[in-house]
């Protein structure tokens, strides 16, 4: 009997062992696939960034352009230049929150009112949109950080736009769950394959669908949300289904730990 049960643990040790080693590799491979990721995106959004500029300079230099004209390309080239450094912004966003080097910088607010605010400044940008607000009556205020906090309501709220291309209503909601706070953005748009929604959260992730390919995106939106969203306590997630539409939670703490 001792014997089968030393010949047992050995099996066990050699298949803990091996199990180790799965999940080592396994990890292995999901940091190469971000790398790469990383790679095609950021060199993708980049060029085209930069292939703008070029033309559009290249046409003021060498064209003879009437002031409205100069005005126009200026313009766009202004456009393009403020898409890399807002993606460089975030890069560096991602980073410094990754990392645990950015402080929260907390104050007590309003989330509705956030909401609210994005709610009002977007509207203008997405006229096809039909953006309803659900918010619960009185929510408490909560301890965080604002300028933080309307970065998620602003990204999700965005791809909620930026992925339902044909318009449509949008939803964002707030409730009070016992000491959570519970917001939702709910769209009916492309959708998203089951076994990509764990998957988008992760940086430099996109899913390359033909309804997607055509849309602006480095991967950085939903990662940031995350990390944010962690720091306030809470959890983010998301259901969709391919063709009918996405809803995207994130909850916050408002109450102490133990209630
Ligand atoms: P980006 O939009 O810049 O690509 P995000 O991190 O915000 O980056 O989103 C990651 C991916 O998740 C997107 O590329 C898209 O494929 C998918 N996604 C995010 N939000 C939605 C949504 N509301 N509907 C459909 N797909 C979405």
């Amino acid at each position: 009997a001792a014997l089968l049960i030393a010949r047992e643990k050995a099996q066990q040790e050699r298949d803990q062992a091996l199990q180790a080693l799965r999940d080592a590799n396994e990890e292995l491979e999901r940091l190469n696939r971000m790398k790469s990721n990383f790679v095609s995106i950021v060199s993708h959004e980049f060029r085209t960034a930069l292939t703008g500029i070029q033309g559009f300079s290249e046409i003021m230099r060498d064209s003879e352009l009437s002031a409205m004209e100069v005005k126009e390309y200026a313009a766009d080239i202004h456009a393009d230049a403020r898409r890399l450094v807002r993606m460089i912004n975030n890069m560096l966003d991602l980073d410094r929150l990754e990392s645990g080097r950015l402080r929260l910088n907390l104050g007590w607010l309003d989330l509705n009112a956030i909401i609210i605010e994005v709610v009002n400044r977007l509207r203008q940008s997405a006229p096809k949109h039909h953006i309803r607000l659900r918010l619960a009556k009185a929510l408490p205020i909560i301890l965080g950080d604002r300028d933080k906090l309307t970065q998620v309501v602003v990204n999700l709220l965005n791809n909620a736009i930026k992925y339902s291309p044909g318009g449509g209503e949008i939803v964002i909601g707030s409730i009070l769950e016992g000491s959570m706070i519970h917001v939702y953005v709910k769209d009916n748009g492309l959708g998203i394959p089951d076994d990509e929604l764990e998957r988008i959260f992760e940086r430099y992730t996109r899913v390359e669908t033909m309804g997607t390919r055509f849309i602006q995106g480095t991967g950085l939106g939903l990662p940031i949300v995350k990390e944010i969203v962690q720091l306030h306590g809470g959890e983010v997630w998301a259901e969709s289904a391919v063709g009918e539409g996405s809803v995207f939670h994130f909850t916050v703490r408002y109450g102490p730990k133990s209630v």
